[in-house]
């Protein structure tokens, strides 16, 4: 029977392993190698006061074309109960505030939400035309606007600040440092499913593993075998020797102990290969492989959760975005903050986010540091319109100096469109000298159209395991099935 290791016991590597297994893959001969002390990957709830919060992922991108959908649906763990749009921003209960208390009145703030809603929608038209970033799409058409006189609630300036909040926000879209470095072309291949695009699960978006893991316990050599029990946690691997000795498979390396494999599944984020894949793979990965990793590309998003021992707010309130005066920008990663806005089933917490090389400088700064400066900001911004009280503790993600990680989710950057890579180059299989497939890749960035997402790490778990049992069948594994 073949032998296979799946790296990762994320949503695509946990996907991966239990279609393998409902195809009569044998649990017994499938090591899943989890590098960190949990299983989920990106994917982690926290339990907090009677409720939970996401550190990661937390929404259902819509419902038609999305696997995970039907996945939580059948299961009854989709929220019903709540549709209203938890803010990212554009909410209409959520301020905008420049961070010396100055506010931007209901009037402008819906004049510029219009122009801006009216550029994104001629954009699904003019971008396929667009060999430039999306950042200067978005400029150059703001550009227009501002010189044609669209705006008549306020001057100039203040609707470049609007504009650079909305970049700020655009990157946490994308998963982008910045939207100049996003292709415009290319960002029309994330293809989206329509209906609800927040929707949450229930009990948080962890349940996903119960949902996948149930239903695919086996028994080998009449032994009762289920996922839970192949999965070998605090396993970082090291090292795969993939080609050395092409007749005995592949060996794959972690500190205390060596895996023989006929065939890998890797599912490491884009980031860790972008990190390691050198050092991680000998020999070399295939050159167009290296360079669909190089090119895609890979961001840093990070939420930043403030604690209040209650609410100062009242329940029409749902936040204040933070616009940033280049003339009082400090240059630290506070500019970059998007600013602050309630959390469903979360009665004392506000929600934040960071993007970009500011994400990656919050994560070296001290939790005093951020509460501090958070506070700082939001006090400020919300003036004497509340009885602010100060934040007991702050809660955060750190995406990007997770070494299983190394940032948050993938993107089509300007230069994978230069280079003509897409995803489907990062998940075509390497071959070994003897013509025999022996790594597999996984993962949200190997998707062409859904990227950075549950449902496309998903997809590509059950891509790959359905490729994995036709290569089984068409070579000498074939009797072993
Ligand atoms: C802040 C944030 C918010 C998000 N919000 C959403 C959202 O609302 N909706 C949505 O659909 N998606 C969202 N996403 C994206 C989504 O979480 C990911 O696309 C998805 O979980 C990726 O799954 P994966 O299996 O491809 O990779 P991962 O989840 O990264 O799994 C890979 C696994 O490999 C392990 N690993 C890495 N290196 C090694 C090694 N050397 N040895 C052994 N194991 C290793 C890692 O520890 C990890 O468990 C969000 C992501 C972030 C970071």
């Amino acid at each position: 029977m073949a032998k296979l290791i799946i790296i990762g016991a994320g949503a695509s590597g946990l996907s991966a392993a239990s279609r393998l297994v409902e195809k009569g893959f044998d649990p017994a001969k499938i090591t899943i190698l989890e590098a960190e002390n949990r299983i989920g990957g990106r994917i982690l709830t926290v339990p907090h006061g009677s409720s939970l919060i996401e550190l990661g992922a937390q929404w259902v991108h819509g419902h038609e074309g999305n696997v995970v959908h039907p996945l939580a649906a059948a299961a009854g763990e989709i929220r019903t109960d709540i549709h209203t749009l938890e803010s990212t921003g554009y909410a209409d209960d959520v301020e905008m505030a420049y961070r010396d208390g100055r506010k931007i009145t209901p009037v402008q703030l819906n004049e510029f939400k219009k122009i801006l809603q009216s550029i994104y929608d001629d954009s699904k038209k003019e971008l396929a035309q667009w060999d430039k970033s999306l950042g200067e799409y978005f400029e150059s058409k703001f550009g227009e606007h501002l010189n044609r006189g669209s705006f008549t609630t306020m001057n100039r300036s203040t609707a470049l600040d609007l504009l650079d909040w909305a970049h700020r926000s655009q990157n946490i879209e994308d998963g982008s440092d910045n939207w100049n470095d996003t292709s415009g072309v290319g960002s029309l291949e994330y293809h989206e499913c329509e209906g609800d695009y927040t929707t949450v699960w229930k009990r948080g978006y962890s349940v996903l593993f119960d949902i996948l893991m149930k239903n695919v316990p086996k028994t080998s050599n009449g032994l009762k075998l289920s996922l839970s029990d192949r999965i070998q946690l605090n396993s970082p691997v090291n090292l795969i020797r993939w080609n050395s000795a092409p007749s005995s498979g592949v060996q794959v390396v972690c500190s205390d102990k060596t895996y023989y494999a006929d065939m890998v599944l890797i599912t490491c984020s884009l980031g860790v290969l972008k990190d390691r894949a050198d050092k991680l793979f000998t020999p070399l990965l295939p050159e167009k492989k290296r360079r669909a990793i190089e090119a895609l590309g890979f961001g840093t998003v990070n939420k930043i959760f403030l604690e209040f021992r209650k609410p100062w707010w009242t329940s029409e309130w749902g936040g204040v975005n933070f616009i940033t005066d280049p003339s009082k920008a400090t240059g630290e990663w506070e500019d970059r903050v998007l600013g602050f806005s309630t959390v469903r089933g979360q009665p004392n917490l506000l929600i934040s986010w960071v993007t970009g090389s500011a994400a990656r400088q919050f994560e070296t700064r001290s939790e005093d540091e951020v509460l501090m400066k958070c506070s700082t900001m939001l006090r400020t911004a919300v003036g004497t319109d509340f009885a602010y009280e100060e934040p007991t503790r702050v809660i955060r993600s750190l995406w990007q100096s997770n070494p299983h990680f190394c940032g948050s989710y993938s993107f089509r950057s300007k230069k994978s469109i230069e280079l003509d890579v897409c995803p489907s180059d990062l998940a075509e299989p390497v071959i070994d000298s003897n013509g025999s497939a022996r790594l597999f890749f996984a993962g949200e960035a190997t998707h062409d159209h859904r990227y950075s997402t549950v449902h496309a790490a998903v997809e590509t778990g059950w891509r790959e395991a359905d490729r994995i049992v036709e290569h089984v069948k068409e070579t000498n594994f074939t009797a072993k099935l």
